[in-house]
């Protein structure tokens, strides 16, 4: 416990949030050091703040919910983000001042907002995935090397389905998923994704790749990359059936960083795959 990496955990009352709790709670090599979320919800107080960060999974950690992000970095090892865009950037920005790595799972950031990460990363260390899952991470490489060999005559699809409460769309996971076919063809993403179709939409551009959403009920997050050829159709899938997944990784990101002192990294370096 003396040595334990001091981990600093922000939308901490919000569903990620919970379950990183859980895993720091159980993992002797980490200390939950600081937990922060809004203090203010939709116009009301948050009822969280105040209370201990362990209270509602029952386990009692001596650590308060704050909304102060000063305090709760001071002597942090790392803090661990899964909350929205703009939240991210502002937590971002204290890390940097008070040089503590930053491990970010939050989606959907604008291209300035990219940007605005990867320039941090010369003053600390960052890992940055929109999707912290070990599957996830393999499935980049199968599809890499699978739009490789199917590089002629083969359509790509991108499919995706998630709960009910995601508030954006493609997940980031799928644009991951479709950014590691295109760069393993030459193109850009940018340029060749088709986001939904709708009406009197013409042939197929065999150019594009194409994405597909579904939102709905408690689904944790399905990925497919389709390879529709004539003849045949390989599809490769992941299903994450808890969010454990994702935190379990998070926290794997997390000591990774330990010891960096600055840098951007995604779950490939994470786990050594490149
Ligand atoms: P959630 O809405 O349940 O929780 C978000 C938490 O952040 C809440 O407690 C909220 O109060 C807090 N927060 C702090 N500042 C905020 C602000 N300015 N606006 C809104 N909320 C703010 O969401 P969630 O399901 O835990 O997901 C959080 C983020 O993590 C999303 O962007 C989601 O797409 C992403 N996510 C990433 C992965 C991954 O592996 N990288 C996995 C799951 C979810």
């Amino acid at each position: 416990m003396a040595n334990a990496l001091k981990v600093v955990i922000v939308g901490c009352s919000g569903r990620m949030g919970q379950v990183l709790l859980e895993c720091i709670f159980a993992d002797a090599d980490l200390v939950l050091h600081g937990a922060l979320d809004r203090g203010n919800v939709d116009g009301f107080a948050n009822p969280q703040l105040g209370h201990d960060a362990g209270e509602k999974l029952g386990k009692l950690s001596g650590i308060k919910v704050v909304d102060d992000i000063g305090l709760a970095l001071k002597d942090a090892d790392v803090l661990v983000d899964f909350t929205r865009p703009d939240a991210t950037m502002s937590y971002l920005v204290a890390c940097q001042q008070a040089k503590v790595n930053i491990v970010i799972g939050t989606t959907g950031f604008s291209n300035e907002q990219k940007i605005a990460i990867s320039k941090a990363s010369s003053d600390i260390g960052i890992v940055f995935a929109p999707n912290m899952s070990v599957g996830i991470t393999l499935l980049i490489n199968l599809v890499q090397s699978a739009a490789k060999v199917l590089s002629e005559g083969y359509d790509i699809e991108v499919i995706e389905a998630h709960h009910r409460h995601k508030v954006d769309a493609p997940s980031g996971t799928a644009l991951r998923l479709g950014e590691a076919a295109a760069s393993a063809l030459g193109r850009d993403l940018a340029e060749c994704a088709v986001y939904g179709r709708e009406g009197i939409t013409g042939e197929r551009d065999p150019s594009t790749i194409g994405f597909a959403t579904v939102r709905g009920g408690d689904v944790v997050g399905d990925h497919t990359v389709l390879f529709a050829g004539i003849g045949e159709r390989i599809e490769l899938t992941h299903k994450a059936s808890s969010r454990a997944t994702f935190a379990l990784g998070a926290l794997r990101a997390a000591k990774f960083l330990n010891g960096k002192s600055n840098g951007l990294f995604d779950m490939q370096d994470v786990l050594n795959l490149r």
